[in-house]
């Protein structure tokens, strides 16, 4: 039997979460609540910039401010078997390309005249097979695997930003260091956990293009979206841990969540009183201006 529906919340184990990531969690629970979904929390930690420690306080972070998950926390560094899976099935039906440019190749290459700003420029995507080992032998490293795309942009429908249409280039599937991309890891565990609505900051809005169009080509539903308004600081920068008593550590939850809980203008102190009263046509549609003071 299929699981049911549920929401998610996926922090990069990189940093302590601040206020601003917390308040985009307390959202992404309340949407999932709120709607009768089941709510998970997925540890994205296939980057080698992330830390198992950083992770266990992330999970003390959220259980702190009175959020639950129905089941474990997943770690995507355990799951190489399903990206892999994925990749060989695109491949298997001629969508994947090894791609042997650096990021300095990739800047430095005349982009086509349709091409969208930021898009990868197609070097590899047709080369013959005595310019491939040429390009193999000659680049010295492994090469990334991408995704031969047949769209240059796809719209998604965001419940706070309505149509969104964005780019879709060839984007990577698997760096040349073997660790699989976010934009395939997501769509795969959303899609293995019955994820069906993605609550995250509006600072991957441009992503979900590539996710949602990645979801057609591997036959697996679409979620429903819902990007929320970043955390700017007082000079109106996205908030950083730089910026100081931003996270738990610092401030303690009792702070942060009566800070979160005036930024979206609720009465209610705890997280179960703010989903007796949440209403996603109220969410404030601009960004919260966090002064710790
Ligand atoms: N791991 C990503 C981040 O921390 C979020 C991924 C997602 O919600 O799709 O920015």
């Amino acid at each position: 039997m299929a699981p049911d529906p549920a929401g998610r919340f996926a922090p990069s184990p990189s940093a302590d979460l601040h206020v601003g990531n917390l308040r985009t969690a307390v959202l992404a629970w309340l949407f999932a609540r709120r709607t009768g979904r089941r709510f998970l929390v997925r540890v994205e930690d296939l980057d080698d910039r992330t830390f198992p420690e950083v992770a266990t306080r992330q999970l003390a972070d959220l259980a702190a401010m009175g959020l639950t998950w129905d089941e474990p926390p997943e770690y995507q560094t355990a799951h190489a078997a399903r990206y892999q899976a994925a990749v060989d099935e695109l491949a298997s039906r001629g969508l994947v390309f090894e791609c042997f440019c650096s990021r300095r190749d990739i800047l430095a290459a005349p982009r086509a005249p349709h091409a969208p700003e930021g898009a990868y420029p197609g070097t590899c995507r047709d080369l013959t097979v005595a310019e491939r080992a040429e390009r193999a032998a000659s680049s010295g490293r492994p090469p990334a695997l991408r995704l031969r795309s047949s769209v240059d942009a796809y719209t998604v429908t965001d419940v706070l930003h309505g149509e969104y249409t964005g780019v879709v280039d060839d984007f990577v599937l698997r760096r040349g260091d073997g660790v699989f991309a976010y934009n395939l890891a997501v769509v795969v565990d959303d899609a293995a956990h019955a994820v069906d609505q993605v609550v995250r900051g509006d600072d991957l809005l441009p992503s979900s293009p590539r996710q949602a169009y990645l979801c057609t080509l591997l036959g697996l539903p679409t979620p429903t979206y819902a990007h929320v308004p970043l955390v700017l600081n007082a000079e109106g920068k996205r908030l950083a841990k730089r910026d100081g008593a931003v996270t738990l550590g610092e401030i303690g939850a009792d702070r942060a969540l009566a800070l979160i809980t005036d930024s979206l203008g609720y009465t209610a102190t705890t997280v179960a009183g703010m989903l007796a009263e949440f209403d996603p046509a109220r969410l404030p549609r601009e960004p919260w201006v966090y002064r710790a003071g």
